[in-house]
C-alpha cells in the first residue's frame, strides 16, 4: 500500500502546503481521503492525477477538508471521466447537493454515488476501513485502512496498516484506534505555547502516544498552522520528551510505502 501527502497544511494557507488529502494506493486501487484547498494541485502532480481517482472519503465537513470537492468534480468532467464516489459523515449528501445547488450547471455531470458512513467498519474503493469518531469542534471521524484484497488469507502483523486521526485533540482511545499501524498520521496544528482546542499541541500529543501503549510504527505530523513554520526541531523535541517512538513531519508530495 502507498500513501501519498498530497496536503499537509491547514485552514490558514501558507503558500507552502496545501490543505488536507492523501491518497492511498493498492494495486489499481485507489481512494482519496479529505479534498481540501490545492488537493486537486497535489493530486496532478501524482502519476495518478485526478483521472484515476473516483472515490473520496471525508472526515468531515470544515472546509480546509471539502474545499477542492467540486473542483474535483468539474476537473474529472472535463476529463471525460464519469463517475465519482463521495463517502464521509452524516451530512455529506447534503453537503454535496448543496454544492450543486450553488453551481447548478455541474448537476448531473457525473454520475454521483453519495455515501453517509458512521463509526465501524465499512468497505470503499478495496479498502477495509474502520471509522471512529474524534474530539473536534465539529463531528469528524478517524480512519484506519487496511487494502481488502490483502488481507484475505493474510496473517493480522503481515496487513500493511494506516490510521489518518483526522481533526481531533490527542487522547488515548484514538491511539488505541490506530493500534498495530505502520502508519499513523495525526493532527499537529501548533507548536506548544498555543493555546487551543480541538488540535492537539506537540507535548500532549507525544504524552498521550505513550500513555495509550499501542503499537505503532512511524507517526507522521500532518495539519500544520502557520504558526509551526521555522519550529519542527522544537516540536518534535517536545514531542520526543514524552514519546520515544519514530515521529516525522510529514509534507506535501511525501510518498510512502507501507508494508
Ligand atoms: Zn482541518
Ligand atoms: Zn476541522
Amino acid at each position: 500500500m502507498r500513501l501519498t501527502f498530497l496536503g499537509t497544511g491547514a485552514a490558514m494557507p501558507t503558500g507552502d502546503r496545501f490543505q488536507t488529502g492523501l491518497l492511498l494506493e493498492s494495486g489499481e486501487d485507489r481512494l482519496l481521503v479529505d479534498c481540501g484547498s490545492g488537493v486537486l494541485h497535489g493530486l496532478a502532480r501524482t502519476p495518478v492525477g485526478y483521472e484515476g481517482v473516483d472515490t473520496v472519503l471525508l472526515s468531515h465537513h470544515h472546509l480546509d477538508h471539502v474545499s477542492d470537492l467540486p473542483v474535483l468534480m468539474k476537473a474529472r468532467w472535463l476529463a471525460g471521466e464519469t463517475d465519482l464516489t463521495i463517502a464521509g459523515p452524516p451530512g455529506t449528501r447534503e453537503l454535496v447537493e448543496g454544492l450543486l445547488d450553488v453551481h447548478e450547471y455541474m448537476q448531473d455531470r457525473l454520475d454521483l454515488t453519495l455515501r453517509e458512513v458512521d463509526p465501524g467498519a465499512f468497505t470503499l474503493s478495496g479498502f477495509d476501513v474502520a471509522a471512529m469518531e474524534t474530539r473536534h469542534s465539529m463531528y469528524c471521524l478517524a480512519y484506519r485502512f487496511t487494502p481488502a484484497a490483502v488481507e484475505d488469507g493474510a496473517t493480522d502483523d503481515a496487513v500493511p496498516t494506516v490510521t489518518f486521526s483526522a481533526d481531533t485533540e490527542a487522547f488515548e482511545e484514538l491511539v488505541a484506534f490506530a493500534d498495530g499501524s505502520a502508519v499513523f498520521v495525526h493532527d499537529c496544528s501548533f507548536p506548544d505555547e498555543v493555546d487551543v482546542d480541538n488540535h492537539p499541541t506537540p507535548s500532549i500529543l507525544g504524552e498521550t502516544l505513550t500513555a495509550a501503549d499501542a503499537d505503532l510504527g512511524r507517526v507522521y505530523l500532518t495539519h500544520r498552522y502557520p504558526h509551526t513554520d521555522g519550529r519542527h526541531e522544537e516540536m518534535l523535541d517536545s514531542l520526543g520528551e514524552h514519546y520515544d517512538g519514530d515521529v516525522r513531519f510529514a509534507s506535501d508530495g511525501l510518498s510512502v510505502d507501507v508494508s
